[in-house]
């Protein structure tokens, strides 16, 4: 390897474009693809060494590739953590942290309204497990604080939440956490570095889908955690070669280069985000607007401090409950009539995307834990893209406009 190292104390806009491992002997200017599952190695004695974990050096695909180990030195990097795990997924980054941090009778303290399939893994399939949990109202401080106990070794936070985009107070978290010797992990998928560093705020480890802004147009499924040197080493690589929640190189190579446009995209999609907002709130048939970048949100100030004053690019609101027709047919409705918008699930594309969260996100919840979370019928979340402001408006107006 032809070796230039990076001078010390760059800044985290050149770390987003350059921070990777070290060129290959071709010298290729964009990082490079390494797709192998397995490493030739130099000596016999030197495998022994590298399995035993006494020397630098790749193994075996499930447990490193040098391609993933760039994205995640680059997302580290970001975050301002000693260091960073690829995950296959979100959620397999979600497991990968419970395996690694708990046992059976140890206890979680997450928000009500995480997003549902976090819910499901931790408030049922962990449950099987023996490990106990207590969901609490996200921007309740008091709550989160009255749920500690004894056994209490996690708070998982996630802000801003999906679809409702919730603020909470990470420092506050971070504090009620370390008071009772247990780690605060935020799921930072909705704000990315780019907005928001929870590391800065005291939080111990960021969790992050991949597959949302950070890949940023769509394309592959991918998920980290990002924490101490020690945390990476000897809690996640343990369950990552025992468990093989293993991010695949292609996908780690396009979410690697998604990060050198991260800030430029978050910062364009949040400013689209609020014009689409402002234009909703004033809109007839539309009942509320829920985006932290309006004066109206609840935790607006909390999320301009916290946000480096942007409000992300999601963005849901309630359509107004008719006289004739459902709630629900009316949200339906609002999406059959689109023809720029995709009506996808997805979020954190360059373009718009729309979702009815009560059937589809939010669909394998019960109805008690959609209404705790606040999951109306009536809920659509749309995740900005980077369209021109003008269709979008034209787009969901072909809907509300023809509400009946
Ligand atoms: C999508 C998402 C996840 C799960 O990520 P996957 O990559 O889909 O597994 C977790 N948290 C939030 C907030 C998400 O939006």
């Amino acid at each position: 390897m032809t070796h230039t190292p990076l001078p010390d104390g760059l800044h985290r806009d050149t770390l987003a474009v350059r921070a990777a491992v070290d060129r290959s002997q071709y010298g290729e200017n964009s990082e490079a693809l390494y797709l192998t599952s397995g490493y030739v190695q130099p000596s016999a004695e030197a495998a022994a060494r590298r399995f035993a974990g006494d020397e630098e050096g790749f193994t075996y695909g499930r447990n490193g590739n040098p391609t993933v180990a760039s994205f995640e030195q680059r997302l580290a990097a970001m975050e301002g953590t000693e260091a960073a795990m690829g995950t296959s997924s979100g959620m397999s980054a979600i497991l990968m942290m419970c395996m690694a941090l708990l046992k059976a009778g140890d206890h979680v303290v997450c928000s009500l309204s995480m997003f549902g399939s976090t819910i499901k893994l931790i408030g049922s399939d962990l449950a099987k497990f023996g490990v106990e949990s207590t969901f609490v109202p996200q921007t309740d401080v008091d709550a989160w604080r009255a749920a500690v106990r004894s056994n209490t070794k996690l708070l998982f936070a996630e802000t801003p939440t999906n679809p409702l985009t919730e603020v909470c107070d990470i420092a506050a978290l971070a504090d009620i956490a370390h008071k009772a010797g247990a780690l605060l992990a935020v799921d930072n998928c909705f704000a990315t570095p780019a907005l928001q560093r929870p590391v800065e705020l005291g939080a111990d480890i960021v969790m992050h889908s991949g597959t949302k802004f950070l890949d940023g147009q769509g394309r592959v499924m991918a998920g980290a955690l990002c924490a101490s040197q020690d945390m990476v080493t000897h809690k996640f690589l343990p369950i990552l070669k025992s468990g093989g929640m293993t991010l695949a190189p292609f996908n780690a190579w396009v979410v690697l280069k998604g990060l050198e446009t991260l800030d430029i995209r978050m910062r364009a999609q949040s400013a689209q985000t609020l014009a689409l907002a402002e234009w909703l709130e004033t809109h007839p048939q539309v009942e509320r607007v829920y985006y932290p970048g309006l004066p109206s949100h609840p935790q607006h100030s909390l999320a301009m401090a916290q946000q480096r004053g942007l409000g992300g690019a999601v963005l849901s609101f309630a359509v107004k409950a008719g006289t004739s027709a459902q709630t629900r047919a009316r949200a339906f409705h609002t999406l059959d009539a689109m023809r720029v918008v995709s009506l996808c699930t997805n979020l954190g594309d360059t373009k718009t995307l729309a979702a009815h969260p009560a059937s589809t996100s939010h669909g394998r919840l019960t109805e008690t834990q959609r209404q705790a979370a606040g999951i109306g019928q009536g809920l659509i979340r749309v995740a900005v893209g980077l369209e021109h402001l003008d269709d979008l408006k034209a787009d969901l107006s072909r809907g509300l406009d023809t509400l009946v």
